[in-house]
């Protein structure tokens, strides 16, 4: 069921325990959002968990309270509600088995399945950290520093640091604010961005695969299992390839298992939101994902042959 910002405000105000999740393979606005709604709700003395199906990554060990963060090994959980953020129920992995609580779904992607018992969504907020942003105010909370940096890293990483076409008046307005708490975008950027020199060898090696397709329109890298393997990172390499002149649809593939294979797509033009809804993904029209259930290079036929479909001339 859909329900108001206002309305999300109550049900949280009215509830003691919660707990908080994000989508498996987390980014900084999956783990900002639900950090950032943790600490907040804190200041209003509710019991709050942050449980997430997946590892962390390292390059978010900036944000304050990641230790914090559990995975989902108890038999069953209890909760006044479970907080889905920044996806559906369908890519949270074995916590919703686990925690039978009313489910109440914060998100900002339009292709989200709206099966959740309460749903706020705003596809028109670039992260789901800036509706975090906008519950507090809600709420009627403060920032202090470490729910700022958390809320903070959520919109920059979701925005590119403010580029991205998501980026409009509010989610500046929102970043001014929260930097209002001494907090350095500087310090931030420069510690999620700092990479092992073993993730740049593995950049160079990833490079060495891109192709081009449909007269430049389409760039793509491909990551086989064994060179997937390889890396420990694949974050970021799809900013390498959607910066070539002329292209609209970039692409990276990587074979996570020998038969499950894992697509990030960004665009300039063409909606890749309804491409990836195709092959049982989503996201947004200028950037999202998928996973493909096949070996690698069958998934590689099957995605090209999906992007070149859609592609919009
Ligand atoms: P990524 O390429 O992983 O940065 O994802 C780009 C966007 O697509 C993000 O908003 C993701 O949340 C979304 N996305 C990625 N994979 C999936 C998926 N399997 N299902 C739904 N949304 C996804
Ligand atoms: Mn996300
Ligand atoms: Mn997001």
């Amino acid at each position: 069921m859909l329900i108001t910002l206002r309305e999300t405000a109550d049900r949280l105000m009215a509830a003691n325990s919660l707990i908080l999740t994000a989508h498996v393979n987390p980014d900084g606005d999956a783990i900002g959002s639900c950090l950032g709604l943790k600490f907040l709700l804190e200041t209003m003395g509710k019991r709050v968990q942050v449980i997430i199906d997946d590892d962390i990554p390292k390059f978010l060990n900036i944000m304050p309270g990641i230790e914090e963060i559990k995975k989902p090994v108890e038999e069953s959980y209890e909760a006044d509600y479970l907080v889905i953020l920044d996806a559906c129920l369908d890519r949270v992995g074995v916590l919703p088995e686990k925690c039978k609580a009313p489910v109440l779904n914060i998100d900002h992607h339009g292709t989200n399945d709206e099966l959740a018992d309460y749903l706020y969504l705003d596809a028109e907020s670039a992260a789901t950290a800036e509706i975090i942003y906008r519950l507090a105010k809600a709420l009627g909370i403060r920032f202090d520093k470490d729910s700022a940096t958390a809320v903070y890293i959520g919109l920059a990483t979701d925005s590119g640091y403010f580029k991205y076409s998501n980026t409009t008046p509010h989610t500046m307005r929102a970043a001014a604010e929260l930097m209002e708490t001494g907090i350095r975008p500087e310090k931030i950027s420069e510690a999620i961005e700092t990479k092992d020199f073993s993730v740049i060898q593995g950049m160079a090696k990833a490079l060495q695969t891109v192709e081009l397709f449909a007269d430049g329109k389409v760039a793509g890298v491909f990551l086989d299992h064994e060179l997937t393997s390889s890396l420990d990172n694949t974050e970021g390499f799809i900013d390498l390839i959607r910066v070539i002149d002329g292209v609209d649809v970039s692409v990276v593939l990587k074979a996570v298992e020998p038969e499950v294979c894992r697509v990030s797509m960004r665009s300039k033009v063409t909606d890749v939101s309804l491409i990836a809804a195709g092959m049982g993904g989503g996201g947004h029209k200028r950037a999202a994902g998928c996973t493909i259930k096949m070996p690698f290079a069958e998934a590689k036929k099957y995605l090209m042959s999906e992007i070149l479909k859609a592609l919009e001339v």
